[in-house]
């Protein structure tokens, strides 16, 4: 399977919409937009099969009228209640959708984000949409902070190898944060110095694997003794919820102050 990320809403949002193909056949995940899309596709001679969706937020469905208007054959799947975006099959925890004979995603439910999150996973590729980010995580919406470390529990046990997709290109920012929160961390010291983001270029394959961003994304790591006892002091008790939650305040804190803004973390990267 190929799979590469096509930039959508960029300068506002920063979205990726990835687009999985085979042969000629092709699958979309979380289209906020569409034009770009259809053009791969054409361009390609590829035909759309599906569009899957991990949430209701406008910047992840706003495609899909158009690209059924292009491709009427395409099924919506997503969210059971997710309709009114365009859904059409519903789906839940433990379904199983089967893009090619060896191609089989999983829906695993990741709420927290929103109510209804869902999230696509195999051995080989996670698209967890707005639940997970590099380096980070999405904000808490509709869902609840229990529901949402309990989440973000559930894929910190994915294989390690498994490759990362999420939904923004919103890596610099979050590395910021959580050099903020870990500058003592080695992993995150050496992510920091490599990392390079071509946004808005197409990407080609994974953005991360579950290995990486269990070793430097601090809300995967937010019961790792070090973060946990700064989390304490700020005011947690200890237990998954509220770790998480403070650890999520804090940098909703950040991003509202526009303190991120001010870390320079160039002095760290390779030149
Ligand atoms: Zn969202």
């Amino acid at each position: 399977m190929n799979i590469i990320g096509i930039p959508a809403l960029v300068g506002t949002y920063d979205n990726y919409i990835w687009v999985l193909h085979q042969s000629q056949n092709a699958w979309v995940v979380d289209p906020g937009e569409s034009d770009q899309v259809i053009d791969f596709l054409y361009k390609n001679s590829l035909t759309l099969k599906g569009i899957l969706i991990t949430h209701a937020h406008h910047d992840h469905v706003n495609g899909i009228a158009a690209l059924k208007t292009a491709f009427a054959d395409a099924i919506v799947y997503g969210p059971a209640d997710a309709q009114t975006a365009g859904v059409e099959i519903g789906l839940k925890e433990g379904d199983q959708l089967e893009l090619t004979p060896n191609f089989e995603l999983k829906v695993l439910e990741t709420p927290g984000h929103t109510l209804d999150h869902l999230a696509y996973y195999n051995d080989n590729a996670l698209f967890c949409g707005d639940t997970l980010f590099t380096a980070g995580c999405g904000r808490k919406f509709t869902g609840s902070y229990a529901q949402f470390a309990d989440s973000i529990l559930k894929l910190r046990q994915l294989d390690e190898t498994t490759g990362f997709y999420c939904a923004h290109e919103y890596t610099l920012t979050n590395l910021k944060f959580a050099y903020l929160v870990e500058p003592e961390n080695p992993a995150l010291i050496e992510r920091i110095r490599t990392t390079r983001i071509d946004y808005p270029q197409i990407h080609q394959g994974a953005q991360s694997t579950i290995a990486e961003e269990n070793a430097t994304n601090p809300f995967l790591r937010f019961d790792t003794p070090a973060i946990k006892a700064k989390l304490l002091q700020r005011g947690a008790v200890d237990t998954s919820e509220s770790l998480f939650k403070t650890l999520r305040l804090w940098k909703d804190e950040l991003d509202q102050s526009g303190e991120l803004d001010h870390i320079d973390l160039t002095s760290l990267s390779v030149s």
